[in-house]
């Protein structure tokens, strides 16, 4: 991919507990703040608070929103980036289809607007300036609230004719009788370890009463691998359940899409010594291959990756991808 030299943009990342922003140039983060959207469940009202921290995220860097390119959001949703248009929420921003976001971005930064899923925008960032620098055919699983998945086959971005394709390896199955998803599918490996569903499968773990994360409020990674660590037994069982879990997930995506690297980013990747090499070890074990083993890699720019996808994407646009 060619980008113009000193391509400056505005970026926005809409996580599930906060909303990142940043001005970026080329593969420099200039500047950059993080948003709380914890709870809410509408994108309007956030959009004034949006605006002034761009504003003055753009002071900060010394720039005026006339010397960006434009300005890239990563959606956590079904999107389609040829038209901007986004086709489906999950429980968070449920009003984000009706606003008229490229409206937003003309009227208050006069720019043009591109919408991604968010995965999909990690791995663009990763690609271009963080663990996938090279390498052209990438799956990756970010490991957060939810699970999200992008995939970048002979160096482009699978999006497929509806949008979908490649983004939603959160939403493969890996349990067929398991727990209800948001997405409609039962069992999937979102459903069985993401943010969102670790506090009911702890809940309902055997011995759960005896153990010390009934004493956390909303027990999250952080706390589940600290308890584990400290010899908690049914923290122990649940990190293992969910090694496995995301390991499955991982070989799936893998004999679905034949990549030399897999890339896991999110917040549970803040302890890659256990989260890698048992990815990579259960790969090595379990994926059918002729070639050798796709590489586990952790993301190397931690939870501002989206941001850095801004660059990559808004010049995609201007070759007319
Ligand atoms: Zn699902």
């Amino acid at each position: 991919m060619k980008i113009g030299m000193k391509a400056r943009a505005l970026a926005l990342d809409m996580g599930g507990t906060h909303i990142g922003c940043g001005v970026l140039e080329q593969d420099r983060l200039l500047a950059q703040m993080s948003l709380d959207a914890e709870g809410a469940s509408s994108l309007a009202g956030l959009l004034p608070a949006v605006t002034d921290t761009l504003r003055s995220l753009l002071r900060e860097a010394g720039l005026t929103a006339q010397e960006c390119v434009g300005i890239a959001i990563g959606f956590p949703g079904i999107v389609d980036v040829r038209n901007g248009a986004i086709h489906s929420t999950l429980k968070k921003y449920e009003d984000a289809p009706e606003l008229d976001l490229a409206g937003w971005a003309r009227k208050e930064f006069d720019l043009p607007l591109r919408i991604e899923n968010d995965a999909r925008m990690a791995l663009m960032g990763e690609q271009y300036a963080g663990a996938g620098r090279g390498v052209d055919n990438i799956v990756m699983m970010t490991l957060g609230t939810g699970i999200g998945s992008a995939t970048i086959l002979h160096g482009r971005l699978l999006r497929g004719v509806h949008g979908h394709a490649g983004c939603l390896g959160g939403h493969l199955t890996v349990k067929f009788d398991g727990r209800q998803c948001h997405c409609g599918n039962i069992g999937c490996a979102e459903a069985e370890a993401s943010g969102w569903s670790m506090p009911l499968m702890a809940r309902e773990w055997p011995g759960f009463l005896e153990s010390t994360l009934a004493e956390v409020k909303n027990p999250g990674f952080l706390e589940l691998f600290t308890h584990a660590k400290k010899g908690d037994r049914v923290a122990g069982e649940l990190r293992e359940r969910c090694l496995r879990v995301w390991a499955a997930n991982a070989v799936s995506l893998v004999h679905a899409y034949d990549p030399e690297m897999v890339i896991l980013g999110g917040g549970v990747i803040q302890d890659p010594e256990l989260v890698l090499p048992f990815v990579q070890e259960y790969l090595n074990t379990h994926t059918w291959s002729s070639w050798g083993k796709a590489q586990v890699r952790a993301a190397a720019l931690g939870n501002a990756a989206a941001l850095f996808g801004a660059v990559p994407l808004l010049a995609e646009e201007m070759h007319g991808a």
